[in-house]
C-alpha cells in the first residue's frame, strides 16, 4: 500500500483541493434545510411573498455555487486519479521488464495482464471516488447532526441514537465483504486464465473438437465467479435495506414527535421539515459510503495485487560492476560443476554440468525432450541463474557482467520463433538501431531466408503480423534466426531453431554459419543427430545429466545413449562406415 501511496505524491495539490472542494460544496448542502424552514416559518407564515422570492433566489445561489464547487472537485479528482493511475502503469511495466523467467514463470502471462489492465483500472476509480467523497460523506452526516442540534436539541436525540446504528451496519458489512472481494478478483483471474488459454489455443482446439470441453470448462470458471459475485452481492445489497429501515423509522419518529411538538407551539413547522431534510441527507450520504465501501474494497484488493507484483524481486539481479567485458582470449563459456533447479528444494532440471567452449567452436548438444537442453543455455545469457557452480563467459562469472553488455555478446534463438508485428527490416533491427539493409540481407542470406524475403512484394517492408500469422512455421524460424545473426553476437544458439526446416536447408543453413561466422561461438540444439554431427563437441544430456562429450566419431565409440539416438535416425550401415572412419 506504501509503494502505491507514493504514486499520489505527485498529485499533492489535487489530492487537497479535490476533497476540499467537496466539503465546501456540502458545506452549501447543509444550509439549504436552514433556508427551506425560514421560508415555510417567517415567508409562508407571514404571507410574505418578496422574502419567499428572495430566499428562492437564495437556495438557487447555493445550488449553483454548490454545482461549481462539485465540477471543481471533480476535475482535480479526476487529474489526481489519472494521474496516479499512469504511473502505477508505468511502474508496474518497468518492474515487469526487470522479471526474469523465474518470475515470469510463477506469476504467469494472463495474471500479469489483468494487473496490468483491470485491477490498475480499478485503483484508479477508487482513488478518484474517496478522493471526492471519502471526507464529503462523514462531513454531511455529522453536519447534519450538528444542524440538527442547532435546530431542536431534543429532536437531536433521534440523531445520536440512528448514526451510531447506521455506521454499525455499513462498517460491519464492509468488514466482511472486503475479503471475498478478493476472492471474487482471484476468480476473475481464472476466468481470464482459461480465455486467453483458449484464444491462444484456438487451432488446436479446432483441430481435436474440443469445443464443448473448453466450454465447459469456461462455464465452469465463470459460474464459480458468478458465484461469489452472488455471494458477497447478497450481503453487500442488504446494506441499502438495512440503511432505508432505519433512517426511515427515524424520520418516523421525528415526524411524530414533532407534530406533537407543533401542537404544543414549542417547535415551528419548519424545523420539523429541516429535521426531516437533515436525515434525508444523512441516508443519501450513507448510500453514497455504501457504494464508496464496495468500490474501495475492491480497489483496495486490487490495490494489494498489484502490490503483489512490485514487491516480486527479479532473482536475477545486476552487479554494479558494469565496466566488465571477459577477456577475449579465454573459452567463450565455461560451465563448471553447474546444478539447477527451477524451484527451490524441488529435483534439479540439471546436475554436475562441466564443459568447455573455446571460441569460434561448434557445440552441439542433444538429448531427448525434457532432457534439459533449453535449460543448459538459458543460464548463458542469464535467463535464469544457476543453482550451483559456476557459468563463465570469455572466463568472468556471468554474474558480474552488466546484463546489458552480456546479452550482447550473446544471441538466443529460442525454440519457438516469436516475432513482433511490424516490417521484417524492424524485426531484422532488434539487435541495434544501426543495423544496416545490407547486414540484413546478409543475415537473411546466412538463415536461408533469403529467396522467400525476396520473393514478397515489398521485401523488407513486409509486415508481419501479431505473432508472424502471416508466415509459415519454418519462415518464422529462418527470420528469427536471421535476428540473431544480424546482431552481429560473439555467441550465437540455436535451441532447436531448425526444427521445422528440411534436411536439406537445415544442412545450408550450417554451411552457412560455419563459412560466414567463423569467429562465432555457436551452439546447437537439435534432436536430430544429423544436425549436431559436425560440431566440434558434442555434449549429451540424458535427464539433466552429461552422458557423454566429444565428437560424433569419439561419442559413437564410447557414449551408449549417443548410439542410440544415431541408431533411430541413421541406417546400421551408415554407422558402421562411420565407427570405422572412412566415410
Ligand atoms: P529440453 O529443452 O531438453 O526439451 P528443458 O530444458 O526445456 O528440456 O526442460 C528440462 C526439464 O525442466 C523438464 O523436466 C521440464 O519439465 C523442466 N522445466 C522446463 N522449463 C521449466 C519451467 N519454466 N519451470 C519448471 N520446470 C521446467
Ligand atoms: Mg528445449
Amino acid at each position: 500500500m506504501k509503494t502505491l501511496l507514493a504514486y499520489l505524491k505527485g498529485y499533492k495539490k489535487e489530492s487537497i483541493l479535490a476533497p476540499l472542494f467537496k466539503m465546501l460544496e456540502a458545506s452549501f448542502e447543509l444550509f439549504v434545510p436552514l433556508v427551506m424552514a425560514a421560508i415555510i416559518d417567517v415567508g409562508i407564515a407571514n404571507q410574505d411573498k418578496p422574502y419567499i422570492v428572495k430566499m428562492c433566489f437564495v437556495l438557487i445561489a447555493l445550488g449553483i455555487i454548490g454545482l461549481v464547487c462539485s465540477i471543481t472537485a471533480q476535475y482535480f479528482a479526476a487529474k489526481a486519479a489519472t494521474g496516479v493511475g499512469t504511473g502505477i502503469r508505468h511502474g508496474l511495466f518497468e518492474h515487469i521488464q526487470k522479471f526474469t523467467f523465474t518470475e515470469m514463470d510463477q506469476l504467469g502471462t494472463s495474471t500479469l495482464i489483468t494487473r496490468m489492465t483491470s485491477d490498475i483500472n480499478q485503483i484508479q476509480s477508487g482513488v478518484n471516488l474517496v478522493l471526492r467523497l471519502f471526507l464529503r460523506s462523514p462531513f454531511i452526516v455529522f453536519g447534519a447532526m450538528i444542524m440538527a442540534f442547532t435546530v431542536d436539541v431534543k429532536a437531536a436525540l433521534v440523531f445520536v441514537v440512528t448514526i451510531p446504528l447506521l455506521s454499525l451496519i455499513v462498517f460491519g458489512i464492509m468488514l466482511v465483504t472486503m475479503p471475498m472481494y478478493k476472492k471474487v478478483q482471484a476468480d476473475l483471474d481464472q476466468v481470464l486464465l482459461t480465455t486467453r488459454e483458449n484464444l491462444t489455443g484456438a487451432r488446436v482446439i479446432r483441430a481435436f473438437n474440443k469445443e464443448e470441453d473448453e466450454t465447459k470448462r469456461f462455464e465452469n470458471a465463470n459460474q464459480i465467479l458468478t458465484d461469489a459475485q452472488k455471494y458477497v452481492g447478497r450481503i453487500s445489497g442488504m446494506m441499502n435495506p438495512l440503511t432505508y429501515i432505519i433512517v426511515n423509522g427515524a424520520v418516523v419518529v421525528l415526524l411524530y414527535t414533532g407534530a406533537i411538538r407543533v401542537d404544543q407551539g414549542i417547535i415551528t413547522t419548519g424545523a420539523v421539515v429541516a429535521l426531516v431534510n437533515y436525515m434525508n441527507q444523512i441516508l443519501l450520504a450513507l448510500v453514497v459510503v455504501a457504494n464508496l465501501v464496495v468500490i474501495f474494497t475492491k480497489s483496495a484488493a486490487c490495490a494489494a495485487r498489484v502490490n503483489e507484483v512490485l514487491d516480486t524481486k527479479p532473482s536475477v539481479t545486476e552487479t554494479d560492476s558494469t565496466e566488465e567485458n571477459g577477456d577475449s582470449s579465454a573459452p567463450a563459456v565455461k560451465f563448471d560443476k553447474v546444478y539447477f533447479s527451477y524451484h527451490d528444494n524441488s529435483e534439479y532440471a540439471l546436475e554436475d554440468i562441466s564443459f568447455t567452449a573455446e571460441k569460434g567452436q561448434t557445440i552441439g548438444i542433444i538429448g531427448g525432450t525434457g532432457s534439459g537442453k533449453s535449460t543448459l543455455i538459458n543460464l548463458i545469457p542469464r535467463f535464469y541463474d544457476a543453482s550451483d557452480g559456476l557459468v563463465e563467459v570469455y572466463g568472468t562469472d556471468v554474474r558480474k557482467y552488466s546484463l546489458n553488455r552480456l546479452r550482447k555478446k550473446i544471441a538466443v534463438v529460442p525454440q519457438k520463433a516469436v516475432l513482433f508485428s511490424g516490417t521484417i527490416r524492424e524485426n531484422m533491427k532488434w539487435g541495434g538501431d544501426n543495423i544496416t539493409d545490407e547486414q540484413i540481407w546478409r543475415a537473411l542470406k546466412i538463415s536461408q531466408a533469403y529467396e522467400f524475403v525476396e520473393k514478397l512484394e515489398n521485401g523488407l517492408d513486409y509486415k508481419i503480423l501479431q505473432g508472424g500469422k502471416n508466415l509459415s512455421g519454418g519462415q518464422k524460424q529462418r527470420l528469427t534466426i536471421a535476428r540473431a545473426i544480424a546482431a552481429d553476437p560473439e555467441i550465437l544458439i540455436l535451441d532447436d531453431s531448425a526444427s521445422a526446416l528440411d534436411f536439406a536447408t537445415d544442412a545450408k543453413l550450417r554451411t552457412a554459419i560455419k563459412e560466414n561466422c567463423s569467429d562465432m561461438t555457436v551452439f546447437i540444439i537439435s534432436q536430430r543427430a544429423n544436425t549436431v554431427k559436425n560440431a566440434d563437441q558434442i555434449i549429451v544430456l540424458d535427464d539433466g545429466k552429461t552422458v557423454g562429450i566429444g565428437t560424433h566419431k569419439e561419442l559413437l565409440q564410447s557414449c551408449t545413449d549417443y548410439c542410440q539416438i544415431c541408431l533411430t535416425q541413421f541406417s546400421a550401415e551408415e554407422l558402421e562406415k562411420e565407427i570405422n572412419g572412412d566415410e
